[in-house]
């Protein structure tokens, strides 16, 4: 600590080089502080530091980290400590750039595993990022001393020191109830569940906070409500149960169908206390299918959606620089059929008409053989059958769906009904005029081999992999586009996809000739395994990351446009 000190006061003034002799260990009374990399300018990227706090000066006794679950929650209320203090207890020293930042990598109002915060048996790591102030590019010294021996202690000793039992009680009985609902929903052959009392409109179309005022809070139709025990809760949780199979959300525009999607996309992660939609829980390989349009596509057997193109262009090895609306949304299923998703969350908003429906006058007018596109209509019901996927669908405008689905939920003015017998009778009263055109079987998936050069993140002379914000990665020569991931939910969980596929490259991960599929299993055996701080670059620290779902790294590796597939 007092070399810490030595040290700052002898490159005070220095240019910011010098900051360099300031990475290492320092022994402070209440924890290790770990300086593992140092900046190389006050603009660049704030330098990265870790504050190691011995376990047992803490609240957090052994049973509230004895599930992974539970360790992650706690973990993540402490980052949100962290950051709350951080914000409410620390005035930025001055300086050029960057100087004077303090920083967590804070959770928004999902609960995810990050590195953040990391929980071992005997000690509790703070990775902060800081900005080490200068003026213009002379070091101040005196200032760095109040951020390391003032502004850090005060906030490790609030928030961590300050951490109280009754908090973490109640964060890891809502992990547990959570997690209680997630896998009575496996063992019930259910794919989703909203609670009675959930509010799921958002403040704004760029906002994951709750809508604060008018908000119609949910409510279960009485045939779809289910109970499910939980603990620390005498009553069960009652609320609405999505079946596993074929659904349909129906009702009148803006009456709150997308809404109800969004929640169910949303679910596949567990929310903080507050949000609203704490039991709102879908199962975990449930994935959006939408258009997207423009993007590319490498060597997909998409024939079981699409049939041979015009001028012949055949479909069992599909790629393209440039997907229309139909062929980008059934790669997109496609895909994630290959790397493993159980439901399908599809919106007639953000799909491809012609995909999803072709109806009898059309069939009529349009024969078959000149029509590549098999409807998804046809091959919903085989996708259930042959790989067990099941479909939540929103349809406004498509009453074709009725005779296909197993349960069709109405919502009218926010409020669901469930209408299943109704739309089967009227199914019945008022033939489609329709032929079923998917044939026997949904058609089998060719798993894609990734050839080594698909990876390749030199640009010049130097790799360069960045994550810019949440839906841009820079890989090498090429950009990495995501937005249509909406399911990529922290900026996080992008830099950790872009860690993951450097990780990939820089161990030749490409050159063992494995699946996509198998890829994607070892790069979460290497997570559960080694950590998620495991695939950063930097020594020591393990980066602001946020584990995404395989689904995501999957979407991501799919949409590089160096992507070659054997
Ligand atoms: P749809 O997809 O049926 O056209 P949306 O789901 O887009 O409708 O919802 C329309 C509007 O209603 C949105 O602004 C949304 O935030 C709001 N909304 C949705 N559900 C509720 C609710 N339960 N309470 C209040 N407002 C809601
Ligand atoms: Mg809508």
């Amino acid at each position: 600590m007092d070399r810490l000190k030595q040290l700052l006061r002898r490159i005070d003034q220095k240019g910011y080089k010098a900051y360099k002799t300031i990475e290492g260990r320092y022994s402070f009374p209440k924890y290790t502080l770990s300086i593992d990399h140092v900046q190389g300018d006050p603009f660049a990227e704030p330098s990265k530091v870790r504050v190691i706090v011995p376990r047992e000066k803490t609240a957090l006794a052994e049973e509230w980290t004895n599930t992974k679950i539970r360790k992650i929650r706690c973990e993540d209320l402490l980052a949100r400590r962290v950051h709350a203090e951080l914000r409410q207890g620390v005035s930025r020293v001055r300086g050029s750039g960057k100087s004077g930042i303090v920083s967590i990598d804070a959770p928004n109002q999902k609960v995810l595993e990050r590195t953040a915060v990391q929980i071992g048996s005997d000690s509790v790591t703070v990775c902060l990022s800081v900005g080490l102030p200068a003026s213009g590019r002379r070091i101040l010294g005196r200032e760095a001393e109040i951020i390391f021996f003032e502004q850090i202690p005060k906030v490790i000793d609030r928030a961590v020191y300050g951490l109280r039992e009754e908090e973490i009680r109640s964060a890891v009985r809502l992990a547990d109830q959570q997690q209680a609902i997630r896998q009575y929903l496996k063992e019930n052959g259910l794919v989703a569940f909203v609670a009675n009392g959930s509010i799921l409109p958002r403040e704004s179309g760029v906002s994951d906070k709750p809508l604060k005022k008018g908000a119609v809070p949910f409510q279960s139709p009485p045939e779809l409500e289910i109970a499910i025990p939980v603990p620390g809760r005498e009553e069960p949780l009652k609320g609405m149960g999505i079946r596993k199979g074929i659904t349909l959300i129906v009702g009148g525009g803006y009456h709150g169908k997308s809404t109800l999607l969004k929640a169910l996309e949303h679910g596949v992660y567990d929310h903080v206390a507050g949000d609203g939609r704490e039991y709102v829980i879908t199962d975990s390989g449930a994935v959006k299918i939408r258009a997207e349009d423009g993007r590319s596509v490498a060597n997909v057997d998409i024939s079981p959606l699409i049939g041979t193109l015009p001028h012949g262009k055949e479909t069992v090895h599909f790629s393209t620089e440039n997907a229309s609306g139909s062929t980008s949304q059934a790669a997109n299923m496609i895909e994630m059929v290959e790397a493993g998703a159980t439901v399908f969350l599809i919106d007639e908003d953000t799909s491809a008409t012609n995909l999803l429906i072709r109806d009898g006058r059309m069939q009529e007018l349009v024969a078959k053989r000149s029509e590549p596109i098999t409807p998804f209509i046809d091959k919903a019901r085989q996708l259930f059958d042959d790989y067990g996927i099941s479909s939540i669908l929103v349809v406004g405008g498509l009453g074709d769906y009725f005779e296909i689905a197993d349960c069709v939920i109405k919502l009218e003015e926010y409020v669901p009904a469930d209408v299943t017998a109704e739309a089967k009778k009227i199914a019945a009263a008022m033939p489609s005029g329709r032929k079923a055109e998917g044939g026997a079987s949904f058609g089998s998936i060719r798993e894609r081999i990734p050839l080594p050069e698909s990876l390749n993140s030199m640009k010049g002379k130097k790799p360069k992999v960045t994550a810019r914000g949440r839906y841009v990665i820079q890989y090498g020569q090429t950009d990495l586009l995501l937005q249509a991931l909406e399911q990529l939910v922290d900026d996080s969980q992008t830099r950790a996809i872009a860690a993951a596929l450097y990780y990939m490259e820089r161990n030749g991960w490409l050159s063992k000739g494995k699946t996509i599929r198998e890829l994607l299993d070892a790069m979460e055996e290497q997570w559960d395994r080694a950590g998620l701080g495991s695939i950063s670059t930097r020594k020591g620290h393990p980066g602001e990351l946020a584990r995404p779902r395989r689904l995501e790294l999957a979407a991501a590796l799919n949409r590089l446009r160096t992507l070659r597939c054997g």
